[in-house]
């Protein structure tokens, strides 16, 4: 992205999923000659050029007050304006320490499309409320559910069920049973960062499949459970049961398949999925105990 301010490059949003509509910085003279109307719709909606006046140039978010402005009336937002030097961003001038009053009224009498129209929300929203639906809103994008490394990638199912795919190479099946084998050579070595994930399709849906090892107080422990690549709500409507054993044991677990929305990680630390000690999981794997060889098969159903 060519920027005139390379140097703020840095500290740009980097959540930021829709591209900048404007790399430019917002001059006010532009804005007046604009020749698209600047008034509010019959519907509320606002035009883009309004918008674009309360879009902070450094961070391209929309500005919330205090609103502040250089003496030549060029705009920055409360967060943005301590990292530049006081300094304002397009014309260099010295920012010193002035609200833009009339901006932050403008922005009060505001109604808004969601941020994530693009992905399918048609809410529309006063200023001030916007944020908050944002950070609620059906339509916002998922994290990339893969628990092995700091992956960034959002997006929405479809998107990110290729993400996993093509970028992860996590293994995909069809259908709504299931028989994994899961085999670790060391089993002494229980860490955190062993992990497993396998995804499942069906009834239209994706759902994750977590294997892990890790540390349950002072007890080495296996963790099993199952996300959906979805909303809480609809997750709802879904169970599922793991079955894991060997020497005439076995154990079950039944229960509902967690949101993507919620981390990896808090689903881990609340156990909400199938735990095995170690030791019960070695006897599982029968032979020696040098070698973990757990064989969990599974369903996922739909509730009526
Ligand atoms: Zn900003
Ligand atoms: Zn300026
Ligand atoms: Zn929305
Ligand atoms: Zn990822």
């Amino acid at each position: 992205m060519a920027s005139s301010n390379p140097f703020f490059d840095d500290i740009r949003t980097k959540t930021e999923v829709d591209p900048p509509q404007n790399e430019e910085a917002t001059d006010v003279s532009e804005l007046v000659n604009d020749p698209a109307p600047t008034a509010l719709k019959p519907n509320g909606t606002v035009s883009s050029s309004v918008r674009e006046l309360l879009e902070c140039p450094v961070c391209l978010n929309a500005m919330y007050p205090p609103i502040h402005q250089c003496s030549n009336g060029h705009t920055i937002c409360s967060g943005c304006k301590p990292r530049v030097h006081n300094r304002c961003p397009t014309c260099r001038h010295e920012l010193g320490n002035i609200r833009c009053l009339a901006l932050e009224k403008v922005a009060a009498s505001l109604e808004l499309p969601c941020k994530y129209q693009g992905f399918g929300c048609i809410g529309i929203y006063p200023y001030y409320s916007k944020l908050k639906h944002e950070s609620q809103c059906a339509y916002r994008p998922y994290n990339c559910p893969y628990a092995g490394s700091e992956c960034s990638v959002m997006g929405d199912i479809p998107y990110l069920v290729a993400h996993l795919k093509d970028d992860h190479k996590v293994d995909m099946h069809n259908g709504s049973t299931f028989n994994h084998r899961y085999v670790k050579s060391n089993p002494q070595e229980v860490e955190n960062a062993t992990w497993m994930l396998t995804v499942f399709s069906c009834f239209g849906q994706y759902f994750c499949l977590h294997f892990e090892a890790f540390q349950l107080g002072m007890a080495p422990v296996y963790i099993a459970f199952l996300r959906f690549m979805g909303d809480d709500n609809e997750a709802k409507n879904y169970s599922y049961s793991l079955e894991v054993g060997g020497n005439g044991r076995k154990m079950i677990w039944q229960g509902v398949p967690r949101s993507i929305r919620d981390s990896h990680r808090k689903v881990r630390d609340s156990f909400d999925g199938l735990i095995i000690q170690r030791n019960m999981a070695l006897f599982f794997s029968g032979g020696d105990r040098k070698e973990l060889k757990l064989r969990v098969t599974g369903r996922i159903w739909k509730e009526q």
